[in-house]
């Protein structure tokens, strides 16, 4: 995984990943996947972009971290527009 060099500390994310089920609020249902809980906290606590600190996770899988919405819901509620260019018109 990536290193990061901050005030002498070697960081090297997904070091202890647990598997973890997560809600969607949307439909209710549970998503599973593996991460760092440390690295989570990196993100919240530490102020490290989520995308830099879990690089592991996909798109969706880092989207239902932060906004409790699993990636089908995503996909209905914010339509890609480059994909699906007349969603909002
Ligand atoms: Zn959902």
């Amino acid at each position: 995984m990536r290193r990061e060099s901050r005030k002498g500390l070697k960081v090297v994310y997904g070091t202890n990943r647990e598997l973890t089920t997560v809600q969607c609020c949307v439909c209710k249902k549970f998503v599973a996947m593996r991460f760092d809980k440390d690295d989570l906290a990196r993100h919240l606590y530490g102020g490290v972009l989520i995308r830099d600190c879990m690089p592991y996770l996909s798109g969706g899988e880092r989207e239902i971290l932060l906004t409790a919405t699993c990636p089908d819901c995503w996909a209905l509620l914010c339509v890609d527009p480059v994909l699906h260019p007349l969603a909002y018109s």
